[in-house]
């Protein structure tokens, strides 16, 4: 979930770690524990209805709540192509059930965290492996499969590998996309099978193994694309800044995600969103929703409430032009933020940033940055040390050449877009963030937030001008 670069911190010798506030320390990890406890036995009642594997904290419980129908409705299968709104039914969901009953051994969490998050799993002649969240989905939608077998045998294979599971699954539908259409042939893939889920498996074993095609085709859709030519361009239709994003078609513009996707500088939208609700809920479930809405930062949490208990079908409050444009920094600006503070304190983006109402969020950090370390935070300092991280991260991007052309989500990644629009929301966003008009961080914007050698590097290779600066 993360851009931490790390999976787990491995310490080993007899010594006694040091801890600012060993007495406190341990007293607030027993506070988050039973909030921990607390979530995890009462489901978010709008969000349980809506989005079930969400209603939890961690990351979505995507093994131990069978129904996602959330994502086999909402998300595009084959090569980020179609919606099907009718495949999750109850007859699907007890094959599901039953699937899960047979291949998973037991529910695991990472070390010392009671969540749960995955599941061992375990089918006969392909090995044991942990899986977890939405990659109990993404190989079954990209091939366009209905059987739920056919998601953990091939997980046991992308496991082993090392590949992700994201992305794998994109590029293997992309070429079966462009072998149907002509543009790869028996040529390029000779004895290439028919059938959908022996086609994954013989083009997952050729990238790995950088066999033929799979050569091309490990280097990712977008570059893939542009080798192989002959019009494959055309269908590299998903990509961001040169990477795979989740395969997500939908309706009508939202300005949050369209900024979100736009100037994120990860690669996946789930390293940038979180904690507010994607779907409409009733206004009872509003009402509820934002009576212990604790995490919501202080600056901005009666213009999040407000987004919340407003937003909804009337067209003054549906989107793209609901909420106004200064509550949709302020909303993508809470996002990014705590993803940057999970990111640099190595915390789990489930227990925070990424989850709803979760056990760590911005009023409580400072005090277990505090006990751990000693140096002393508040909500407000700690935020500006995430800008910081934010704006450096912005100012690398930048020195590599990131400009506002490259800040585009896929044409068709809402049917009905709003070309001028968006080119107002980038704007604003830039404003916001004190970047100038190609998303470049002013002179005054790095001096302010004591970064002032990053300006000088830019004007030095010409980035910034010292007049406009
Ligand atoms: S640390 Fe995070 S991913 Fe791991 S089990 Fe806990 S909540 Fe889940």
């Amino acid at each position: 979930m993360g851009d931490k670069g790390l999976k787990a911190i491995a310490m080993r010798g007899t010594k006694s770690l040091n801890i600012y506030r060993p007495a406190e320390f341990v007293e607030f990890c027993q506070e988050v524990q039973r909030f921990i406890e607390y979530r995890m036995k009462n489901p978010l009642k709008g969000i349980v209805r809506t989005m079930p594997i969400n209603a939890y904290i961690g990351i979505p419980q995507e093994i131990k709540v069978v129904d996602d129908g959330w994502h086999t409705d909402n998300f595009a299968w084959g090569n980020a192509r179609f919606r099907r709104k009718n495949y999750w039914n109850k007859e699907i969901e007890k094959r599901w059930e039953e699937c899960l009953k047979k291949v998973c051994k037991r529910l695991i969490s990472c070390y010392n965290c009671p969540v749960q998050c995955a599941g061992l799993i375990s089918v006969e002649g392909y090995g044991t492996y942990v899986l977890k969240c939405f990659s109990r989905l993404t190989y079954l939608m990209a091939a366009m499969v209905d059987d739920p077998d056919f998601s953990f045998k091939i997980n046991a294979y992308g496991t082993e590998y090392g590949v992700d599971s994201y992305t794998t699954p994109q590029v293997i539908a992309f070429a079966i996309e462009l072998y149907e259409a002509g543009i790869l042939t028996d040529q390029d893939m000779p004895g290439f099978p028919s059938d959908p889920e022996s086609r994954f498996f013989w083009l997952l074993e050729k990238i790995v193994k950088r066999e033929g095609i799979g050569d091309i085709l490990a280097n990712g859709v977008y570059w893939a694309a542009r080798q192989i030519g002959r019009g494959a361009e055309i269908y590299d239709h998903n990509t961001i800044k040169k990477h795979e994003q989740v395969p997500i078609k939908l309706g009508v513009l939202n300005p949050i995600y369209f900024l979100m996707h736009a100037t994120g500088e990860k690669m996946c939208i789930t390293q940038i969103q979180g904690q507010i609700p994607q779907v409409l809920l009733s206004p009872e479930e509003k009402e509820e929703f934002i009576k212990d809405w604790i995490q919501l930062p202080s600056k901005y949490a009666e213009k999040i409430k407000e987004w919340l208990l407003k937003w909804g079908e009337a067209p003054e409050y549906s989107y793209p032009f609901w909420p106004p444009i200064d509550t949709v920094c302020a909303l993508v600006d809470w996002q990014e933020t705590m993803h940057y503070i999970d990111d640099s304190l190595g915390l789990c983006a489930g227990l925070s940033s990424f989850a709803y109402k979760p056990p760590y969020h911005i009023h409580n950090l400072p005090r277990l940055i505090y006990y751990a370390t000693g140096v002393e935070l508040d909500e407000e300092s700690l935020w500006e040390i995430a800008l910081r991280n934010r704006t450096l991260i912005r100012a690398i991007n930048v020195l590599r050449g990131l400009r506002r052309r490259d800040e585009k989500p896929p044409l068709d990644h809402w049917k009905k877009r709003f070309l001028e629009y968006e080119e107002k929301l980038l704007d604003e966003y830039y404003k916001f963030r004190g970047w100038n008009k190609e998303g470049i961080p002013t002179k005054e914007t790095l001096e302010r937030l004591k970064l002032g050698y990053v300006s000088k590097k830019f004007i030095e290779r010409g980035i910034l001008k010292e007049e406009e600066a």
